[in-house]
């Protein structure tokens, strides 16, 4: 993956704005067009958001917060209250995918402002 940009913008403040959903390099201008479509350039400071794939890691961080959310809960409820399996499937499935469409934007904004501040863009199609 090449280095695409040198940048004094600590990785806090890139990973911050980006999981406020802005461009990690100004902070004001929007990083999406859609739910997770990247803006191709700022707004405001034309930083190239559009270059950056971040592929898998949006998903597998998304992932690991949501097991990490509804794991316990269904482990303690199935230990207190002893649920049959559809109970289950009732209650965590609709749960786990509303967690997961709303927790996606954000991680994958978080990935982008990551990948920004590495200077990385992600899979090339040679
Ligand atoms: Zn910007």
């Amino acid at each position: 993956m090449p280095i695409l940009y040198k940048q004094k913008i600590g990785f806090k403040s890139a990973i911050t704005r980006g999981l406020r959903r802005r461009c990690p390099s100004c902070g004001e201008g929007k990083a999406f067009s859609g739910y997770l479509q990247p803006v191709s350039v700022c707004s405001v400071c034309s930083a190239p958001l559009g270059d950056i794939r971040a592929d898998d890691f949006p998903p597998y961080l998304t992932i690991f917060i949501v097991g990490h959310i509804v794991v316990p809960f269904a482990l303690i409820a199935e230990q207190n209250w002893e649920w049959s399996v559809g109970l289950h499937m009732i209650v965590w499935l609709p749960l786990t995918l509303a967690l997961l469409l709303a927790i996606l934007p954000f991680m994958k904004g978080a990935a982008i402002g990551l990948m920004w501040r590495l200077g990385l863009k992600g899979d090339e199609q040679h």
